[in-house]
């Protein structure tokens, strides 16, 4: 066992998760019949827990499994252009959980208590990084992207709403939230007039909060149109190994 890359890729599990990462990683290798626990058993152990249980019954077809394959390697690709981006531990399009067709794993190098605007709009490209690559590939948008488009549009609201990180809209808390940090956020995703904010405002945190999203495509398609070559080649040997 390698328990300092245990620890690498388990950074902000508390201590009850990484009992069940351990309980986990003895089940999966009673599960193979092994005589002792491995590394790939802790690994899936954590994949388990990040992205829930490998479905290897749901079968794509070609078309879809390209697709999936583009959509992670956009999140992988991106991540990799980023210095600042989280590490790219693993990418597969071996459906897991009850919704993901693919994954990409990052990992972050460090705990983080405080993050950037610089870090934050990283963060929006990687979460994009998926409908760029479809749209880059294929020129055209899937239902892969949803879950994406929701946490991006959490984290931009976030920065409009909470941290005051438009400049436009200026150092200005909106709505009712708690103040810690990092927390995941708890406000509608919705409509005019919901922030605690006058109508013209609400317009200009939507608009704000729509460029940050678009800006984040753009960078995110630049950076794989820059690099679509890795891309295509990239594709190729995932749908040939899946993980
Ligand atoms: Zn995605």
């Amino acid at each position: 066992m390698d328990l300092d890359q245990v620890a690498a890729i388990t950074v902000g599990f508390a201590g009850a998760d990484l009992a069940n990462v351990v309980n986990e990683a003895a089940l999966v290798d009673t599960r193979r019949k092994g005589s002792a626990v491995t590394m790939s058993d802790f690994t899936r152990a954590i994949e388990r827990i990040v992205a829930g249980i490998e479905k290897k019954n749901r079968i794509l077809g070609p078309q879809e499994r390209r697709l999936v394959a583009t959509h992670e390697l956009g999140h992988a690709l991106t991540a990799l252009a980023l210095p600042g981006a989280d590490k790219v531990h693993k990418v597969s399009i071996v459906p897991h959980g009850i919704g993901a067709l693919g994954y990409t794993l990052q990992r972050p190098s460090e705990d983080r208590h405080l993050l950037r605007r610089a870090e934050l709009l990283d963060k929006l490209v990687v979460l994009l990084g998926g409908r760029a690559a479809e749209m880059l590939v294929f020129d055209e948008p899937s239902t892969g992207a949803a879950d994406d488009l929701a946490k991006a549009t959490d984290l931009a609201r976030d920065m409009v709403l909470r941290y005051g990180m438009d400049g436009g809209l200026g150092p200005v808390a909106y709505g009712e939230q708690p103040s810690a940090f990092l927390e995941p956020s708890a406000h509608p995703r919705s409509v005019l007039g919901s922030y605690g904010a006058s109508e013209q405002t609400a317009r200009q945190i939507d608009s704000a909060v729509q460029a940050l999203l678009k800006d984040a495509l753009e960078r995110a398609t630049e950076l794989l149109r820059a690099r679509r070559a890795a891309l295509d080649r990239c594709v190729h040997v995932l749908m040939a190994k899946e993980t």
